[in-house]
Parts: C-alpha cells; sequence; structure tokens
C-alpha cells in the first residue's frame, strides 16, 4: 500500500485515487523570466519520480505542469530588457525545457500556459463575485474575502490571527482584510492587460494554478504538489478560492519538496544567489545531478555543495560498475530486492531507502558474477529495471565511464590502441608500459573477451 505524506492532514496517509486506476497530478510550474536554477531541479526531479512511480505500479496518471507566463516580476523584467513579455518568456520556456529535458525530467501530459486560461479565471472570479466570496476596491482591483471562508490556515496549519499578526500591512490599503488576496489587478499603464466584465486588468498569480488546474484535472483531483515556499500563501489561497466556486474538495493530498539551500539560505531567484541547471550541467553530467538530486528525501532540505555531486558521481560510477560486461538477460523475477526497493518507494517514495537496496542488489551481482555470469546478468536487469523509476542507469555503461573525459579523450584512446597491438605483437614490457602511463593519467583499465574497458579512478 503506496503511503504519501499529506501537508493538509502532516501525516502519512495510504493512497486512494479518487478513480479507480487514474490520477490527477497538477504541479505548480516555473515563472519563466529567467533561466531555471538547481532549486527548481530539485522539485521538478521529485514530482517526476513521483510520476514514474505511480505510473510503474500502475496508476495512469494524468501529470500537468503549468507556465506561469504573467507576472510582476515577469514584467519587470521585461520592462528591464525592453522587450515584450511574450518574447521573454518564449525565450525562458525555450531554456527550460532545454534544462529538463536534459535532466530527463518525464514531460507533462498538459502543459498550460497562465494566459491560455483567462476566460478561464475570469469564469472563476465571476463566481467568487456573485456568491460574495469576492469584491471589487475602490481602485478596481478584485479581492478575495479571506474572512468568508472559516477553513483558511488548514493547511499551512495556522488560524486567521496568527497568519495576520504575521502579515504586513500595506498603506492606504483597499482591502478589507490584510489577508484579503488579489484574483484581477486592474489595469496600469504600459503593463499588459487583458478584457475583461470587470474592466482590463490581468489575473492574480494564485487564480492562475486553479483555473488551470480545475479545467485540466477537474475540481476534485487527486495530487497537488510544489516546493515548500508554495503553501502559504499561493496553495492556501488556491484552495480557498476553488473550494469556494466549486463547492468541491480541491485536491486530496498535497505533496510539498524541502528547499534546496545554499549554505543555510533557500536557494532562490529573489536572493540572487542562484546556481542554474545550465552552470551545473556543465561540470557535472545529467545522471549525476539527478542522483545528486534524490538522494536525500524528498522532503528533507539538500544542501548544494560540489562535494556532494562528487559523491553522487562516485555512487553512480559503483552502480555503473556492477553492470558492466554483463551479458542481455531477462530480469530476475520475485526478487527480494524488488519487494524492498517497493517498500521503500511506498513509504511516502523514500528514495534513499530505495537506493540503498540497489546497492545491495549491486553487491549480490558482483558476489555471484564468477559463479553464474547468466545470473548475474538477471540482477543486473533488475538494477536497470528498477532504476528507471528514478530516471537512473539508463545508459550503457561504457557510455557513462566515458562521459566526463574531457579534452584528453583521443588520447586515452590511442594509448589503449596502441598497448592493444603491443599486446598483439607479444610486446609485453611496451604493454605494461603504457599501462603504467595510463594510470599515471588516472586511468584505469580492465581487458575482458570484448575488449579494453577504461574509467578514471
Ligand atoms: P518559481 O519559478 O520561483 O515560481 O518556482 C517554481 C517551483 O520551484 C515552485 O514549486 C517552487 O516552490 C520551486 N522552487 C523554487 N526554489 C526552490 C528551491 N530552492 N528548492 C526547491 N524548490 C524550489
Ligand atoms: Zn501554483
Amino acid at each position: 500500500m503506496l503511503k504519501i505524506y499529506n501537508t493538509l492532514t502532516q501525516s502519512k496517509e495510504t493512497f486512494q485515487s479518487i478513480h479507480s486506476g487514474q490520477i490527477g497530478f497538477y504541479v505548480c510550474g516555473v515563472t519563466v523570466y529567467d533561466y531555471c536554477h538547481i532549486g527548481h531541479a530539485r522539485t521538478y526531479t521529485s514530482a517526476d519520480v513521483m510520476v514514474r512511480y505511480l505510473r510503474a505500479r500502475g496508476w495512469q496518471v494524468r501529470y500537468v505542469r503549468n507556465i506561469t507566463d504573467i507576472d510582476d516580476k515577469i514584467i519587470k523584467r521585461a520592462a528591464e530588457k525592453n522587450e515584450a513579455c511574450v518574447t521573454l518568456t518564449d525565450r525562458f520556456t525555450k531554456a527550460m525545457h532545454d534544462d529538463f529535458d536534459a535532466l530527463f525530467l518525464t514531460p507533462p501530459d498538459d502543459e498550460p500556459r497562465a494566459t491560455d486560461y483567462i476566460p478561464q479565471m475570469i469564469q472563476l472570479i465571476q463566481t467568487l463575485l456573485e456568491k460574495e466570496h469576492a469584491y471589487q476596491a475602490s481602485n478596481g482591483d478584485i479581492y478575495f474575502d479571506v474572512r468568508r471562508f472559516p477553513q483558511y490556515g488548514a493547511l499551512s496549519h495556522h488560524d486567521l490571527s496568527q497568519l495576520e499578526s504575521g502579515i504586513r500591512v500595506e498603506v492606504a490599503d483597499v482591502k478589507r482584510d490584510p489577508l484579503d488576496f488579489v484574483l484581477w489587478k486592474s489595469e496600469k499603464p504600459g503593463e499588459p492587460f487583458f478584457e475583461s466584465p470587470f474592466g482590463r486588468g490581468r489575473p492574480g498569480w494564485h487564480i492562475e494554478c486553479s483555473a488551470m488546474s480545475m479545467s485540466l484535472l477537474g475540481n476534485h483531483f487527486d495530487i497537488h504538489a510544489g516546493g515548500r515556499d508554495l503553501i502559504f500563501p499561493h496553495h492556501e489561497n488556491e484552495i480557498a478560492q476553488s473550494e469556494c466556486c466549486s463547492n468541491e474538495t480541491f485536491a486530496n493530498t498535497w505533496v510539498h519538496v524541502g528547499f534546496l539551500q545554499m549554505d543555510k539560505e533557500k536557494m532562490s531567484k529573489s536572493l540572487g544567489n542562484t546556481v542554474t541547471i545550465r552552470d551545473v550541467l556543465q561540470r557535472h553530467t545529467p545522471e549525476v545531478v539527478r542522483y545528486f538530486l534524490l538522494a536525500s528525501h524528498y522532503r528533507s532540505p539538500l544542501v548544494y555543495t560540489e562535494d556532494v555531486l562528487h559523491q553522487a558521481k562516485q555512487a553512480l560510477t559503483r552502480l555503473y560498475t556492477a553492470l558492466r560486461f554483463l551479458p542481455d538477460a531477462t530480469r530476475l523475477e520475485n526478487s527480494i530486492f524488488e519487494k524492498q526497493f517497493q517498500e521503500a518507494m511506498d513509504d511516502d517514495f523514500n528514495v534513499p531507502v530505495a537506493l540503498s537496496v540497489l546497492f545491495e542488489l549491486s553487491h549480490e551481482l558482483q558476489r555471484v558474477r564468477h559463479q553464474d555470469l547468466q545470473l548475474a546478468a538477471s540482477h543486473g536487469a533488475l538494477l536497470k529495471y528498477l532504476a528507471a523509476m528514478l530516471g537512473l542507469l539508463q545508459i550503457e555503461p561504457e557510455v557513462f565511464f566515458q562521459f566526463d573525459s574531457g579534452e584528453d579523450l583521443e588520447e586515452i584512446e590511442s594509448l589503449i590502441a596502441a598497448r592493444n597491438l603491443a599486446r598483439l605483437n607479444k610486446k609485453w614490457a611496451k604493454a605494461d608500459e603504457i599501462r603504467d602511463q595510463l594510470l599515471a593519467m588516472g586511468i584505469a583499465i580492465e581487458d575482458q573477451a570484448a575488449g579494453t574497458s577504461w574509467r578514471r579512478n
């Protein structure tokens, strides 16, 4: 039985889908005004593994990840760059796709852009106005009336008075209550706007996600995910406005990913302490980055350091070493390792424990290799099968060992060719000399029936 930690109830709950065999899964997407950083990668790699695992467990998952392409930060950045908002957001949407593809993130089934859902947002706001859950203020902006939704604060586990004491009251505030949040901002000079029955303007951020998720997954769906920072106010507001519109529960399970931190601070564009995905991919292969992001539990914070990335590489090196030089085989059936892997993943997607099972499996593979190569190969096939649920170990081991070979690749290959020629001509001293030369370069070689392979020490 799969258990997932639900922020709403602060407990691990046995997961049951609303419709048998099907899951609606929504994760809040990127606000596309800059390159994605490695903190984004953490949230989306975690969501990716959840979706992969739910699918592997037999559910048909509809995975929705939106694009926020209208927002204050976008408007500000476009003005600074003297660029149209749409040119800016198109550019960074493309960059995001390139980065996410590089990290082998499963593409969402739907990737709605906020600006394509303005009519649906207007419809929601109209319903909220009719039901008196929203009001138009003197400046033309429309606000959600938080006091009329008594469950407000349930997700972040605060009551209204606690929340109120933490909020900054704006001077000349036009809101009835400081907690009220904007649904529609009336037109400002020089800013993009949309026509609406309540005047020209643009949507607030929170209503965007309600409109996109409900349009694609229905009023009531299974799993809503995002980074921890979104619990309050974004997700709290999504619940309030969606449930007041539909009179139905919005999302059943709320999943939040811990921050990726730089030292003690959250990595974020607004703090200016970001390392972009493309920066990291200059120095590490995508699989090493994925491993780094997944090796601690998705709810714990993760500190970004080059050291931890190097450890990720070493861990993958051990797993790929086990997979080397194995003949083709079908995967081992009814293995205890498969059972343990599933138990770990069923326990709130406990990837660190699942990875430790993969290491045990790789040890077993190495243990049996010398007695029964075919059995070792079946263990190898199982290892690859299970690792696929994490998006790992899907390339040929030899490719992994040569990936980051850098500028000395040609030299290594030509030394190996020269050594093989020397061995062919039985010039053993020459062959040993070349082996030593490679060792001095930090390259270990292994001679197998199929040929010579190498790896960096
Ligand atoms: P944004 O583009 O800033 O709206 O963020 C998009 C998604 O990435 C949201 O779900 C955020 O919670 C998540 N996110 C942003 N920064 C981090 C971080 N440092 N660690 C983990 N998730 C993050
Ligand atoms: Zn959202």
